[in-house]
């Protein structure tokens, strides 16, 4: 009987239990379905919405142009306009919708429709236009006004012939009339130039508003669907649109960007997932209303949902706020702090970031136990040390930021030397005294107390990536310049990959001519970086990133290759190669298969070795070691050549010449710029070349530019000379042209 009891209320416990687990199921899969057909339908009407905002732009823009275009006509027709110049351009500037109108003359000169005298020979818009094209600019800042404007500009032709330059001012401010208002006000457009310079944006309630630069605020942004923030700068670079779906501050957020199809300009979009979500709410209304029948497990339902949300909640909070090993605040509650206590105060603040360098060497050597000894060590000294309305978060594993009263650079110097001293000496005192721990730290005084924290923190962030791992120093501060040569370094590491994958380094090469005969003797190989649309990246904007993160190793070998392919194709035309010259890094001599490597190489091409040159720079040879000589001995009895780069340039020591094996000198191309005095650069240089005479050593001349340095070469007895007043760098087709042509000379 009671066994009875007990199975019946199993039962029935769970009938229900497994009832409420299904209709909880159902509800569950339901809503989920409910928000991701609403979100996939509210991409869609992204889209729709996107186009129409591009087109009302677009037309508006349209307009403008075709404005200034029948206004210039009224001059192309009036042939003796300048005369009356200042009433009809204040007509023009009355009737019309430009703030100014400005007519300029082809040396630059130009009149304001208030009569005031300009010179715009320097503007892009002005050029373009003088070369016939009616173009509109990107925002520049306005001569007169200093007010943000663009500038529409057109050609005014009379008898064929371009007389003067016509230009409407904008006001962007009036331009940010154009875009229509998105998703009531939960949405927001901005335009922006090709390279992601915001030129407007509607005034909606979530703006991103983090960086002038819009792409600058999409690298920080954390998770990505659909397009990360490579590809959406190189889908914008190819002027293509896409899509993409990210977190920020308040949630999840759509985004639709395409070209507007002017200018390179690009239109995005943006629209909260919330918005969806608000919308999503009527349909769930009467969902529930439909469950109705069982109010009373849906009572329960609802319950258990809130308790245990509640639940949920609290635990999530501690995971969000609390850094379990450390005890420390997390970065979303250093962020909210920071904010809170930012947005409180009028005292000067300052962000900074403390860094453990090296710190995955440390847990792999010193073991993780020792690792989480000093976060703990770490979060004990700033909590010990910070003022009350100071704060601070570990952030990721071994970064923490602090928030900082500032007064001045030095002040705040000291304390965070002061801050990094005591965390070096505590963990030599507690937890490991033979290892030499660096801790280094980026600081950031904060100027635009607007500015959101997660940005604040990035500059600090790019004040330290400058100095970590350098041993320079252990605190820097942030500057502007400091970040446009981070992001662009990151640009250039995004991409070097692929780009050699895809063939865009390519092969230039600048011939040398003997100056006894003025025939070519040889030719250096020099690298470009093809970026597409006939952009194209010169060795000075990458080389040094690439020496900083090891990739010159591989792109040093790939142009070997390259060279090597096209000696081979000389070779098979029956032509008779001139041997190449190939710049090595200096990082290669950390490797002791430097000489095989290459060797390899030119064996594989089946390329006779004397046809290589390798060049290396002066001071690489500086440390004049062993090593060195071993490796450039090898080199010789490879059957390569060997050739001193840009001697002169450091340390350089005529005494280095007589220890190194090397068969040609390469005097660098500032001789002849640095010195203004050709009698002092001429003292210089013939002691080198004497020496170099002496030593059975050829001499080769770079940078060579004029006839006057020819002569002086000639008169010092220099060997060969390489430079822009032979020829440049050029393509190696252009080469074979170019020694044919020399030959038959
Ligand atoms: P470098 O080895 O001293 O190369 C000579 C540089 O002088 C080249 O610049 C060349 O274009 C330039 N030049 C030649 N004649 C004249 C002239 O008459 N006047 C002036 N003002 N300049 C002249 P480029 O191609 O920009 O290369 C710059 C540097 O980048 C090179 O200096 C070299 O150190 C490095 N580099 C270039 N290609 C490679 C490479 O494949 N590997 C490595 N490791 N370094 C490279
Ligand atoms: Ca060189
Ligand atoms: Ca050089």
């Amino acid at each position: 009987m009671v066994n009875k009891k007990i199975v019946t209320r199993f039962s029935i416990f769970l009938i229900t239990f497994t009832l409420l687990l299904s209709l909880l199921a159902g509800l569950y899969f339901y809503r989920g379905s409910v928000r991701s057909n609403l979100t996939s339908s509210s991409c869609n009407t992204l889209e729709n919405i996107t186009e129409q905002q591009r087109l009302a732009f677009l037309s508006k823009l349209q307009d403008q142009k075709n404005s200034i275009r029948t206004y210039a006509s009224f001059f192309e027709y009036n042939t003796s306009f300048e005369e009356d110049l200042l009433p009809a351009l204040n007509v023009i500037a009355k009737n019309s919708t430009f703030s100014y109108i400005t007519i300029a003359f082809p040396d630059g000169s130009a009149v304001e429709n208030t009569g005031l005298y300009l010179n715009v020979s320097d503007r892009d818009y002005f050029t373009r236009a003088l070369a016939g094209e009616t173009v509109i600019s990107n925002p520049i800042i306005s001569k007169l006004t200093a007010e943000d404007v663009v500038a529409f500009a057109t050609p005014i032709i009379q008898q064929n012939k371009i007389t003067a330059v016509l230009i409407g001012i904008y006001k962007v401010q009036k331009l940010s009339d154009m875009l229509l208002p998105s998703f009531d006000g939960s949405g927001y457009t901005y335009i922006t130039t090709g390279r992601g310079e915001i030129i407007v944006k509607t005034k909606g309630l979530g703006n991103l508003n983090l960086y002038n630069n819009l792409f600058d605020t999409l690298m920080v942004l954390d998770t990505f669907q659909y397009d990360n923030y490579d590809t959406i700068l190189e889908k914008v670079y190819a002027n293509k649109s896409g899509r993409s779906e990210y977190f920020f501050r308040d949630g999840k957020k759509l985004m639709e960007y395409k070209p507007i199809g002017m200018n390179g300009w690009y239109i995005f979009s943006i629209m909260p997932e919330s918005t969806v979500i608000a919308q999503a709410a009527p349909i769930m209304t009467s969902t529930y209303v439909l469950a109705g029948g069982i109010v009373f497990i849906f009572i329960l339902l609802l319950l258990y949902i809130g308790v245990s949300q509640k639940r949920h909640m609290k635990e999530l909070s501690n995971i969000a706020f609390v850094d379990k090993l450390t005890g420390a605040a997390t970065r979303k509650k250093f962020q909210i702090t920071a904010t809170e206590v930012l947005d409180s105060s009028m005292q000067g603040y300052a962000v900074v970031i403390l860094d453990i360098d090296k710190f995955k060497v440390l847990n792999d050597t010193l073991g993780y136990a020792c690792g989480d000894k000093l976060l703990i060590c770490i979060s004990n000294i700033l909590t010990k040390n910070l003022h009350r309305e100071e704060c601070f978060g570990r952030c990721d594993s071994d970064e923490y930021y602090l928030l900082l009263e500032y007064e001045d650079d030095d002040s705040i110097k000291n304390r965070v030397l002061s801050l990094l001293t005591a965390i070096e000496s505590e963990f030599e005192a507690t937890i490991d005294s033979s290892y030499n721990l660096v801790v280094c730290a980026g600081i950031y005084a904060i100027t635009e107390p607007i500015e959101s924290i997660n940005i604040l923190c990035d500059k600090a962030k790019h004040a330290q990536q400058l100095i970590k791992g350098s041993q320079l120093s252990n605190v820097s501060f942030y500057s502007e310049e400091l970040r446009n040569h981070i992001l662009s370094e990151k640009l250039v590491e995004n991409k070097m990959y692929d780009a050699l994958e895809a063939g865009d380094f390519m092969l230039f090469l600048q011939p040398k001519y003997r100056l006894s005969d003025e025939s070519i003797c040889g030719a250096e190989a020099l690298v470009r970086w093809d970026r597409g649309n006939s952009f194209t990246l010169y060795p000075d904007q990458f080389i040094p990133v690439f020496e900083k993160n090891g990739f010159i190793v591989k792109l040093d070998f790939y142009m070997l290759e390259k060279s090597c392919a096209f000696i081979k194709e000389w070779i098979d035309s029956g032509i008779t190669p001139v041997p190449i010259s190939i710049n090595f890094s200096r990082l290669h001599l950390k490797s002791i298969n430097f000489v095989d490597d290459i060797a390899r190489i030119v064996e594989k091409y089946q390329v006779p070795p004397q046809y290589i040159e390798i060049e290396l720079t002066e001071s690489t040879m500086l440390g004049n070691d062993n090593m060195l000589i071993s490796v450039l001995s090898h080199l010789h009895e490879h059957g390569f050549t060997l050739s001193m780069d840009d001697f002169g340039s450091g340390y350089s020591s005529l005494g280095l010449l007589k220890s190194l094996p090397v068969d040609s000198l390469k005097l660098d191309r500032t001789f002849f710029t640095e010195y203004n005095d050709l009698e002092r650069a001429k003292t210089v240089i013939s002691s080198m070349i004497s020496m170099a005479k002496k030593l059975g050593i050829c001499t080769v001349a770079e940078g060579v530019e004029t006839r006057e340095h020819v002569d002086l070469l000639i008169e010092l007895d220099c060997d060969i000379v390489q430079g822009y007043y032979f020829a440049k760098p050029m393509q190696s087709s252009e080469l074979s042209e170019f020694l044919a042509k020399n030959r038959k000379d």
